[in-house]
């Protein structure tokens, strides 16, 4: 608290990202990085932008990125929205498009930034339980709202609601945003992308930090009809013209241009998943289903906060949240498959160990 702050100031309580120690020793499977690093012709882009031409201002508008995305998903140009970050792009929806008088509802499990932006721009908000299995129940939406957000595959728990069933949630509620953050969808089977056309308000956002494994280049997109971008647009435009650096412009599309890599590495990821996912259910790990490049998961015997330090004791970082619900479970990052190894050995002894 401090007399100098505002009171909205004063009330925050501000998001805490997993740790990034500064350690090179680790196995750092706690912020869903990709291991495998960007695409060799994004390195390639950025090289070629790091210049004399940094003297100049970016492209306030990103016209050429835009494009990029616009083709990349067979949409119209002002059905794309680009930020410095998908936090920096769901800060201007929920500023822009959740604010309204009926409360906006979210899952009482999903990304913890929600309730946080919720406070920050003074949104009314309901958090809806997921089922006793951790998925979504539309039904439970169908309630006076300001919109709807959540995460598609949810976080932490890595399970996708079909895209059915989004498409169900959008008409049900045709005056309301319904917002679908798809920051692991890469890894999963299907995106709620190719419902925009057809639901004028859904907004599906996506990051590069993940799947594309470019969380330091700081990029985000949403996809909507025009008239949600232009109301992004707006405020992106009151508040940080310049979003895009002129390296973040130029590795992004480069990301997008390499599809192949995108692929080949998602598919390694996951396959390792699956084979992670396996080794634990033998160890008596309850894993839940997951469509993203993490698990979810819980032990029979040992308590989640204990395994959580015994890892760390062995420079093996992943992430606990202990919170109502989910304080019996481990969220594991996929790594590289020697990481995973180390993590399953280190696992082994100590579940075994009990
Ligand atoms: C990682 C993540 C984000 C943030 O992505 P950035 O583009 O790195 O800000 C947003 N939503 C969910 C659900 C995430 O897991």
């Amino acid at each position: 608290m401090s007399r100098f702050w505002s009171d909205i100031v004063n009330q925050l309580t501000p998001y805490t990202p997993g740790e990034q120690p500064q350690l090179s020793n680790l196995i750092k499977l706690n912020t869903n990085e990709n291991p495998f690093g960007p695409s060799p012709k994004v390195l390639e882009a950025i090289a070629k932008a790091n210049g004399e031409e940094l003297r100049k201002y970016p492209d306030p508008n990103a016209k050429s990125l835009k494009q990029t995305i616009a083709n990349h998903f067979r949409v119209e140009s002002d059905m794309v929205f680009i930020g410095n970050s998908s936090d920096e792009v769901l800060a201007h929806v929920f500023r822009g498009l959740l604010k309204h008088d009926a409360p906006l509802l979210f899952p009482d499990i999903t990304y913890s930034f929600y309730p946080v932006y919720c406070k920050l721009f003074e949104i009314d908000y309901e958090q809806v339980p997921l089922r006793d299995d951790f998925t979504i129940n539309i039904d439970d939406y169908d309630r006076a709202n300001g919109g709807v957000i959540f995460a598609n595959p949810n976080a932490p728990t890595g399970i996708a609601l079909s895209i059915n069933e989004v498409e169900k949630l959008a008409t049900r509620n045709p005056d309301s945003v319904i917002v679908v953050d798809e920051a692991y969808v890469d890894f999963a089977d299907d995106s709620a992308v190719r419902l925009i056309n057809k639901c004028p308000n859904l907004v599906v956002t996506q990051t590069l930090s993940k799947s594309r494994s470019l969380a330091g280049l700081r990029v985000g997109i949403a996809l909507a009809n025009a008239e949600l971008i232009e109301g992004l647009e707006r405020i992106k435009n009151s508040f940080h013209p310049y979003a895009l650096d002129s390296l973040a412009i130029a590795g992004a599309a480069a990301a997008f241009e390499d599809h192949e890599y995108l692929k080949t590495t998602c598919k390694k990821v996951n396959a390792t998943r699956e084979r992670v996912t396996q080794r634990m259910q033998k160890m008596d790990f309850t894993v839940l289903p997951s469509s993203a490049n993490f698990v979810f998961a819980t032990h029979k015997n040992v308590s989640a906060e204990k395994i959580f330090f015994a890892l760390r004791e062995r420079n093996i970082i992943v992430r606990y949240f202990d919170k109502p619900r989910i304080n019996e479970f481990l969220r594991v990052s996929i790594g590289t498959d020697r990481e995973m190894d180390a993590f399953l050995e280190a696992v082994t002894e100590i579940v075994s160990s009990e």
